[in-house]
């Protein structure tokens, strides 16, 4: 129960009135978006979530604020990923003094070791924390956010049972028709070639090769050498498509195309939700979203 409420249904008890405390919501921090979707999804109108970093956000290297503090310091429950991801999230709970219980979204789930270096420039670390791009680890975040939420809340376990498990249906639906997609893929043609080093946990689950050309995250727009770096490692890996989201100039994408004969594919969203009026708003959207650039670039 949230500590308000406690409070709040000592009073309306006696007053003599009906229990008040189906009107205060469970107070959820989660740390990113996806976990934001995942809270919302589980917790529906008995929770109210707050998240750190916003859509379009990056987690990793995310400077907190004081007022992320002060979302602690009030938070009934806090919903993290782990894994390395929020190397920023210890100290800030220790300057909180918040006692809320964590949720560790990824327990249970097998970490991947990335192949990437010790730290990269966008602070990815060795072990990979992107455990949401395979969707049946998803469906475990889902279990332990469920889990958690009862155990912060036991009167709203039905509601968070319910809502969880008609979420996993979904889930199980999006699981199924990523891999059906992606079987009508040619398996000479599942390969990307992309800046990102966030989908080791999909091409893992579903078999999809996602090559990461050197250089490509070093700068957002590479030099004479790192474009024909670049542009090296495309031609050697013979990927039907590109995904290059840090080159922002256009011209570069259009340079890589040419002297490739790669064709370019559209945004793929990895750490991320967008805004309400983005591609990707919740995570299925996400997943959905990544799967149609994957199969049109892809396909033929
Ligand atoms: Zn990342």
């Amino acid at each position: 129960m949230p500590r308000y409420a406690l409070f709040l249904t000592a009073i309306v008890t006696l007053l003599g009135i009906q229990s008040a405390s189906a009107d205060v919501k469970l107070d959820v921090v989660a740390t990113f978006s996806i976990l934001g979707d995942f809270v919302k999804n589980v917790g529906g109108d008995r929770v109210f979530v707050n998240t750190l970093v916003g859509p379009n956000g990056n987690t990793h290297v995310y400077t907190p604020s004081p007022s992320d503090a002060k979302k602690l310091a009030d938070a009934n429950v806090i919903v993290v990923n782990g894994l390395g991801l929020e190397g920023w999230l210890d100290r800030l709970i220790k300057a909180s003094g918040t006692k809320a219980p964590i949720i560790v979204a990824t327990d249970g789930i097998k970490p991947r070791e990335s192949a990437a270096k010790a730290s990269d420039d966008e602070g990815h670390g060795r072990t990979d924390p992107h455990a949401w791009q395979a969707v049946a680890n998803a469906k475990t975040y889902v279990e332990n956010i469920r889990n958690g939420l009862v155990a912060a809340d036991p009167e709203g376990r039905a509601t968070y049972e319910e809502n969880a498990r008609k979420y996993l249906v979904r889930l199980d639906q999006l699981d199924r028709d990523v891999r059906s997609t992606i079987s009508a893929i040619p398996s000479d043609k599942r390969l990307i070639v992309t800046n990102h080093r966030a989908f080791g946990y999909f091409e893992q689950e579903y078999g999809i090769k996602f090559a990461s050309p050197q250089g490509v995250s070093a700068e957002a727009e590479p030099s004479a050498k790192g474009m024909a770096s670049i542009i090296t490692s495309i031609r050697q890996s013979n990927a039907p498509a590109v995904f290059l989201e840090n080159i922002t100039d256009p011209r570069l994408v259009e340079q890589v195309a040419t002297e490739t004969g790669v064709k370019i594919g559209g945004t793929l969203y990895s750490d991320a939700l967008t805004d309400e009026k983005g591609e990707a708003p919740t995570y299925i959207d996400l997943v959905r979203h990544n799967l149609r650039q994957l199969s049109s670039a892809l396909s033929n």
